[in-house]
């Protein structure tokens, strides 16, 4: 989608610091690390909110998570534990609108991230 920071990082015409990449998805560091370990986990598929989730999407969403199991592994953070946060519309402070999980971890979080 045009003019969507996220559809440009999937496509490659912004850099991002890569994690994992596949067809569907991809996985990079955030540029603003609210934790030790804080990676985007996003997928090319422009979906603006959670909201905008519909049926033809839960099977996306699904594999998503396993995205995310395989990130925290790689990431070293699976055992200790993490978080995976989604933000959806403006109360929760969504800056970009492309579908995304925060997963942050390699410290306890609870007095880094609200
Ligand atoms: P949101 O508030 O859930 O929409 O989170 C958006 C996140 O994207 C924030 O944590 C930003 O630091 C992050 N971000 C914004 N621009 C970039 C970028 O160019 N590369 C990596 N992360 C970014």
């Amino acid at each position: 989608m045009e003019n969507c920071l996220f559809c440009k990082i999937a496509e490659g015409s912004i850099p991002s610091n890569k994690v994992y990449e596949d067809e569907q998805f991809l996985v990079f560091h955030d540029i603003q690390p609210a934790a030790p370990s804080h990676v985007l986990i996003i997928p090319k598929k422009h979906i603006a909110t959670m909201n905008d989730v519909g049926p033809e999407d839960f099977a996306l969403i699904g594999e998503m998570h396993r995205i995310a199991q395989e990130a925290a592994k790689k990431l070293g953070v699976a055992e200790s534990g993490y978080r995976l946060i989604n933000n959806c519309g403006k109360d929760s402070g969504q800056a970009v609108y492309h579908i995304h999980y925060h997963l942050l971890g390699g410290a306890p979080l609870g007095a880094l991230v609200q």
